[in-house]
């Protein structure tokens, strides 16, 4: 499993005339220091970089009026604030919004904002593309691709809050449900969730980050250990044999591998336990009958786990089809009668492919990432262990 690290030596990037310039974003608040250092500027600059660049969404070192003007001008030569070129909003009849974000070498990916009442919850991407090949999930089809940054990772929070008027600018939490799997993009995420959660930076709790995962196992211990953060896990089977089909990453950690390692996850934090949710997502004769409710009740129950059920999402070419509205109303009914905490919501975002499963850059209109990574014509499967709304 790769992952793409930011720079540990940015001057000796910025020197190189082919280098693109350091892009701010790519630095947690310790390597920023090390920044600052190695261009000759007290430690503090680092607390005025990050009130500009987090808290006013300033893209323009010019803009940043209390650092010195040769430092500014040093930065407009050797660095930027990295931004995504914006090429479609579509927005759902529900009031979700789906950003088509170009990154900087051409590839795309998308972002999903949820608007609530009370909070704006963003659904960032991962990856462009996903390897790991669940045998429903839309996102499959684009077959393996790069990891994004740390810089890609926050510029979809910027770009986003830059994109929503000014009143409702704040990002309130931030869901890793979109395109790949966050726990393959390890040392990024890692930085990631350090940045969002730094008090000088985006200042989000660990109650407000929700990654998902279709179950790695090493690594859901190692980010416990270093942010405890909300876990989701897509499990959509319940049984190995089912599993084994619908996501073949259960061939590597099977469901007692997983739910062993779940049970030392909420271990890590005994006194500040945030509950894990199973995402289940229902398709018709495949995972929604009697018996399965029952095993995913037991499953539920061995970690005290909340249930989200997400009825499929169908899109063009899904070879699986939702669970009819009596089903999934009889499958909630088991989780219920075992007192399991199952919620089934409806789904937001379908009629623009923003839905669970559906995000993989598609639609005559959006052209796919670049050449090397077009999605392949093929398997359009559909939902995801994306649930986006925690
Ligand atoms: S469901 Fe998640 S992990 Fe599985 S292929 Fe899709 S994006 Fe990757």
């Amino acid at each position: 499993m790769s992952s793409t690290s930011s720079p540990t030596s940015p001057l000796a990037r910025s020197n190189s005339e082919n280098t693109p310039p350091i892009d701010l974003l790519n630095y947690t608040w310790n390597e920023m220091e090390d920044l600052c250092i190695s261009m000759e500027q007290p430690k503090y600059r680092v607390r005025q970089l990050f009130r500009w660049i987090y808290q006013e969404l300033e893209t323009d070192v010019m803009q940043m009026t209390d650092l010195p003007k040769a430092f500014r001008l040093r930065l407009q030569n050797e660095a930027s604030v990295g931004t995504l070129r914006t090429e479609s909003v579509a927005e759902s009849a529900d009031g979700t919004r789906k950003f088509l974000f170009r990154l900087h070498d051409d590839m795309l990916i998308e972002t999903v904002l949820i608007p609530e009442e009370k909070r704006n919850t963003l659904c960032v991407s991962s990856q462009v593309g996903c390897a790991l090949a669940c045998k429903f999930c839309y996102t499959a089809s684009l077959g393996p691709g790069r990891n994004l940054t740390l810089g890609e990772y926050i510029a979809q929070v910027l770009e986003t809050a830059r994109l929503l008027p000014e009143a409702e600018r704040k990002i309130t939490n931030v869901v890793f449900m979109g395109m790949g799997e966050p726990l393959i993009n390890f040392d990024n995420l890692m930085k990631t969730l350090s940045v969002l959660m730094d008090h000088r930076g985006l200042h989000l709790g660990r109650r407000r980050l929700t990654v998902s995962t279709a179950g790695l196992c090493p690594q859901i211990l190692k980010m416990g250990q270093q942010f405890p953060v909300r876990l989701a896990i897509s499990l959509h089977a319940t049984t190995d044999e089912q599993r084994d089909d619908l996501m073949p990453i259960n061939q590597r950690y099977p469901l007692k591998t997983l739910f062993e390692t779940l049970q030392k996850y909420c271990d890590l934090t005994p006194t500040h336990r945030l509950p894990i949710t199973l995402e289940y997502t229902l398709i018709a004769g495949i995972n929604d009958s009697k018996l399965d409710a029952q095993r995913l009740a037991k499953l539920a129950r061995s970690i005290q786990a909340k249930v989200n059920l997400i009825p499929y999402n169908e899109h063009p070419g899904a070879t699986y089809t939702r669970s009819s509205p009596k089903s999934i109303e009889q499958f909630r009914d088991v989780l219920l009668e075992k007192h399991i905490r199952a919620t089934c919501r409806i789904t937001r975002g379908d009629d623009i492919y923003a839905a669970c499963g559906q995000l993989a850059i598609h639609g005559p209109s959006e052209n796919p990432t670049s050449p090397s990574t077009a999605p392949k014509p093929a398997p359009p499967r559909t939902p995801h262990h994306r649930r986006r709304r925690n």
